[in-house]
């Protein structure tokens, strides 16, 4: 699958920019002029449509090509990249007008941009090239790209201050060999998400830095909004200005989020929010990350790795190492009412594993959770013949592991 990844750049590509555009807009006119208009009768009224025919055999496009490539300066290729846009924009022009969208005006281009056929590019380690005339290069940075490069690049579009990369957008290539067999189970929280494989133990991500923008933004909204009460104009304009900034700042710090999941294993497990309308009134008390930033968080790590959707219902509730459901869950530590069980856990991992278990299609099981989840404490035994060790000893090893500079503990 190919996704649309957008990066700035600051080469002068002006020139070469409004000499295509030049040509893309006489081309379109040239096809336009050889429109003939077939009346068609509409039913039930008197009057007829029109409907538009150009030439677009290859003796047309043919005799267009030699046309253009006479005072054409640049590789011959941007005239056969300017043919397919023209004729790609008629046709969709057709289309609208067909439809009764569109006027039967010829259509025109203002913003400069070039497709950029893929005869023309080269990837060269962290620069793309680009050929503009035969043995004339253009080389565009993508060290600072957010996103991986595939195995494959489409046809970019390249625009007076941005790059448009369509890039192979794979499964498992985010992270290296060693943590590709490695599945997680991730529960949202306030301040965290908290991830669980029996390989990592409990990982902590912090949310403190999508918060605060929110937070920060929220704040200027509020000065703003007393701006915008008075003076109209000019409120709308920077209230404008402040919501695209937040959506530009909040999806960076998204990227770096499941960039970091991402990295951590091959296979993730999220809760499937769609499933259940009540969800939202029953973990109400736990789950403060706003629902489109969860739902982003998702859907950006389905890029850059494996995800697997599982049935939220009870993962709180229920006890990640017996199985029995607790509904008195009003505190950071869940605590287990099966007295033979008696596990005392942190809220967040308890969550994580339950997760992760239904990702894997695993059932609630004590020796599973002893030799997974507990580890170390568990190689001799004894300390599970006294619930309470077992209470003790969970506090230390289940110490999380905090990742990132994202995060601020709590
Ligand atoms: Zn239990």
């Amino acid at each position: 699958m190919l996704k649309t990844y957008s990066l700035k750049h600051s080469l002068d590509v002006g020139k070469f920019l409004y000499a295509y555009l030049a040509v893309l807009n006489s081309i379109i006119r040239d096809i336009w002029d050889t429109i003939e208009w077939e009346e068609l009768p509409i039913e039930g009224k008197k009057q007829k449509r029109l409907i538009p025919h150009y030439k677009k055999d290859r003796v047309m496009k043919s005799i267009l090509r030699n046309r253009y490539l006479e005072n054409w300066e640049y590789a011959n290729h941007w005239i056969d990249s300017a043919l397919k846009t023209a004729y790609a924009i008629l046709s969709s022009w057709r289309k609208n007008y067909v439809k009764g969208k569109r006027k039967q005006n010829c259509p025109v281009v203002k913003r400069p941009f070039v497709r950029v056929k893929q005869t023309l590019i080269k990837l060269e380690g962290d620069k793309l090239r680009i050929t503009i005339k035969p043995y004339e290069y253009l080389y565009i940075d993508l060290s600072k790209r957010y996103f991986k490069l595939g195995s494959r690049i489409g046809e970019p579009i390249l625009t007076m201050t941005q790059i448009h990369l369509p890039v192979e957008v794979g499964n498992n290539d985010t992270c290296s060999d060693e943590t590709k067999n490695i599945h997680i189970g991730w529960d949202s929280n306030k301040f965290s998400l908290d991830g669980f494989s029996p390989q990592t133990g409990w990982i902590a991500i912090g949310l403190k830095e999508l918060h605060t923008a929110h937070i920060a933004y929220d704040n200027k909204r509020r000065r703003i909004n007393k701006i915008a009460s008075k003076k109209k104009v000019i409120g709308k304009r920077i209230k404008a200005k402040y919501s695209s900034r937040e959506k530009n700042r909040t999806k960076q710090i998204l990227h770096e989020i499941t960039n970091e999941i991402a990295s951590m294993g091959g296979m993730h497990g999220f809760e499937d929010l769609d499933k259940k309308g009540m969800l939202k009134k029953r973990r109400k008390w736990n789950r403060e990350l706003s629902h489109t930033d969860w739902k982003t968080i998702v859907e950006f790590t389905s890029y850059k790795s494996s995800t697997e959707l599982v049935d939220p219902y009870h993962t709180s509730k229920d006890c990640s190492r017996c199985g029995c459901t607790n509904k008195d869950l009003n505190r950071t530590i869940f605590q287990c009412v099966n007295k033979d069980c008696g596990l005392k856990i942190n809220r967040q991992p308890n969550a994580a594993i339950n997760i992760y278990l239904k990702m894997e299609g695993l059932s609630h099981d004590i020796g599973w959770f002893d030799e997974n989840v507990v580890r170390g404490f568990t190689q001799t035994g004894a300390e599970l013949k006294e619930t309470d060790e077992l209470v003790r000893s969970l506090y230390d090893t289940m110490k999380p592991q905090f990742y990132g500079g994202l995060l601020n503990a709590t």
